[in-house]
C-alpha cells in the first residue's frame, strides 16, 4: 500500500505498516506534509506545519528502526497538536494575536510523551482563541472548514484537531476541552475524541483557559485508536499540582471487554432542551445496538443540568480572566508599539492583540470575582457546580456509564451562530456537565447521520478514572456497527 493510502487507513494499521516496514515514517509523514499543503489553503486546519522538524524526526526514527532498536507504541505515525500545547522551538500561538510569535523554550509533557512514544509532530493545528469558542470562528487565523461539509464548522474549540483527523491528514490529533472542546467537534466531524478524568493527563505547558477544567485528549478516527493515544498520555507528573498519583490502568487492554451486564444510564435531561430529533433519534438507535449486544439501560436523572451552562460560563470566564492576565506585553508575545506609560502599555497591547470573545470572556470573569459580586456570581457557581458533581455521583449508584447526545445539533453552518454569542453557548449543554464533574467522557459516531449526511456524535461519561470502562463500551458499538 502507498504511504498515501496509508493515510486513509487507523493509527493502528499504520502502527502495524510501520513495524512491518512495508512503509518508512519518513514516507508516511511525506505523504501527510504533502496532503495537508494541498488541503490546507481550503480547510484551514493548520496553523503552523513544522516541515523540516517532521522530516527530519521521522528519519531519526527510521534509522532507529533499522539499528534494531524499539519504537514505542506511536512507532513513527504523523500527529498534530492543537496550538494550546506547548512545542519546544516551534510556534505557539493558541490562535491568537497576543501569542502570535511564541517560540515556547519547552514541551509540554503531552508533546513530550507523544515524541517518546514515536510520534512524529508534524503541525499546529488551528482552534478558537484560547480555547474560547465552540466553532472556531474565533481564531485569529481564520475559521475551520469542516471536510464533511465544507459549508460548515469543524465546532470547537479543536476544531483543527478534529478536521484534520476527519481530512485523514494524521490519525492521531491532541485537542483540549474545557467544556466540550474535544467531544464536540469530534462529533461535528465524525470522528473520536475522549476527555479524560480531569488530572489524568497532565496540563503541564498547555496554554491555561480555565484551569480547574482544562483537560487534553485525543481525537482519533476510531475507539481502538483513542485507547493506544491515552495510554501514551495518561499518567502522573509531578510538574503538574492537579495530577492524578499513581499508575494508571492499560486503556487499550480494557478494549475487548465488551458490555454483557453492563448498566446504561440514560438521562432524560439530554433528550430535551432543545435536543434535534434526528440526534435524538440516531443516539436512541444507538442504545438499541447496546441492548442487543447484552446491556440494560436504566434511566437516570441529572437534575441540575439546566443549570450547567451558567454555571460553567462563570466558572470558566473568572479562571480564565485570572490566567490571561500574565500576557501584559511583558512576558509573553506582542507589544504595543506605541505607548505612553506602563499602564498604557497594557491596555494596549491587550487590546491588539486579544480577540473580540477573549476580552468578553475577560470582562464576565473579572466582573464575576470583583469585590461585592463574588458571593453572588463564583462562590454561587461553584455551590452549583458541586450538586451537578452529585447528580453525576447519584446516577452512578444505579449505571455503569451514561449515554447521550454529545451535542443538541450536528455540524452548524459558518457564519450561522457568530453574532449571537448565547447561542452559541447553548451549543454546550450537554458536554458542560461532565466537565464540571471532572468526569472522563467521550464522543463517538453514531451509525446514523442526520438527513443531511452530516455526522451524529454518541457520548459516553464514566465515573472517575473508568476511561477503561467507558473505552470498551465504546469499542463494543463501534464493532457491531461497522460489522454488524
Ligand atoms: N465551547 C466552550 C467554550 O467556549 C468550551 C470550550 C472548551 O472546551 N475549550 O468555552
Amino acid at each position: 500500500m502507498s504511504a498515501d493510502a496509508l493515510l486513509d487507513r487507523s493509527l493502528t494499521e499504520q502502527v502495524a505498516a510501520l513495524r512491518a516496514r512495508e512503509v518508512t515514517s519518513a514516507a508516511l509523514t511525506e505523504a501527510a506534509l504533502a496532503r495537508i499543503g494541498r488541503d490546507n489553503p481550503r480547510l484551514n486546519a493548520g496553523i503552523t506545519v513544522d516541515r523540516v522538524a517532521a522530516l527530519s524526526a521521522a528519519a531519526a526514527i527510521d534509522a532507529k528502526r533499522s539499528a534494531g532498536a524499539e519504537i514505542g507504541p506511536l512507532s513513527g505515525v504523523p500527529v498534530g497538536l492543537k496550538d494550546m500545547i506547548c512545542t519546544e522551538g516551534l510556534r505557539t500561538t493558541a490562535a491568537s494575536k497576543i501569542l502570535d510569535t511564541f517560540i515556547p523554550p519547552y514541551d509540554a509533557t503531552v508533546a513530550a510523551r507523544i515524541r517518546s512514544a514515536g510520534g512524529v509532530i508534524v503541525g499546529k493545528l488551528n482552534q478558537d482563541e484560547f480555547a474560547m469558542g465552540s466553532s472556531n470562528e474565533n481564531s485569529a487565523y481564520g475559521p475551520v472548514r469542516n471536510p464533511v461539509d465544507e459549508t460548515r464548522s469543524p465546532g470547537g474549540s479543536s476544531g483543527g484537531s478534529a478536521a484534520a483527523v476527519a481530512a485523514r491528514h494524521c490519525a492521531l490529533t491532541l485537542g483540549t476541552d474545557t467544556g466540550g472542546s474535544i467531544r464536540q467537534p469530534a462529533s461535528f466531524c465524525g470522528v473520536v475524541g475522549v476527555k479524560p478524568t480531569y488530572g489524568r493527563v497532565s496540563r503541564w505547558g498547555v496554554v491555561a483557559f480555565a484551569s480547574s477544567l482544562d483537560q487534553v485528549g485525543p481525537l482519533t478516527a476510531t475507539v481502538e485508536d483513542a485507547a493506544i493515544a491515552l495510554d501514551v498520555l495518561m499518567g502522573h507528573d509531578p510538574k503538574d499540582s492537579t495530577s492524578i498519583v499513581g499508575a494508571p490502568e492499560s486503556v487499550a487492554a480494557a478494549l475487548d471487554r465488551g458490555v454483557g451486564g453492563l448498566k446504561i444510564g440514560i438521562p432524560a435531561e439530554y433528550f430535551t432542551q432543545g435536543c434535534d430529533e434526528e440526534v435524538a433519534a440516531a443516539v436512541r438507535k444507538a442504545l438499541s445496538t447496546y441492548e442487543r449486544l447484552g446491556a440494560t439501560l436504566v434511566d437516570v436523572s441529572l437534575p441540575h443540568t439546566p443549570y450547567a451552562v451558567a454555571t460553567y460560563y462563570l466558572i470558566a470566564t473568572a479562571e480564565a480572566s485570572s490566567n490571561l492576565a500574565r500576557y501584559d506585553g511583558v512576558r509573553y508575545g506582542r507589544r504595543a508599539e506605541a505607548y505612553s506609560g506602563l499602564a498604557d502599555m497594557y491596555g494596549r497591547s491587550r487590546a491588539e492583540g486579544f480577540g473580540d470573545e477573549v476580552k468578553r470572556r475577560v470582562m464576565l470573569g473579572t466582573y464575576a470575582l470583583s469585590a461585592g459580586y463574588y458571593d453572588a456570581y463564583y462562590l454561587k457557581a461553584q455551590r452549583v457546580r458541586t450538586l451537578i458533581s452529585r447528580d453525576f455521583a447519584r446516577a452512578f449508584e444505579r449505571c455503569d456509564v451514561i449515554a447521550a447526545p454529545t451535542s443538541p445539533v450536528t455540524a452548524i453552518g459558518l457564519g450561522e451562530r457568530v453574532a449571537d454569542p448565547l447561542q452559541m453557548y447553548l451549543l454546550d449543554v450537554f458536554t458542560i456537565p461532565a466537565s464540571l464533574a471532572g468526569l472522563p467522557c467521550m464522543s463517538l459516531p453514531c451509525a446514523d447521520r442526520d438527513g443531511g449526511g452530516l455526522p451524529i456524535g454518541l457520548q459516553l461519561i464514566a465515573p472517575p478514572l473508568q476511561e477503561g470502562r467507558m473505552i470498551s463500551a465504546a469499542a463494543a458499538y463501534e464493532r457491531e456497527v461497522s460489522h454488524g
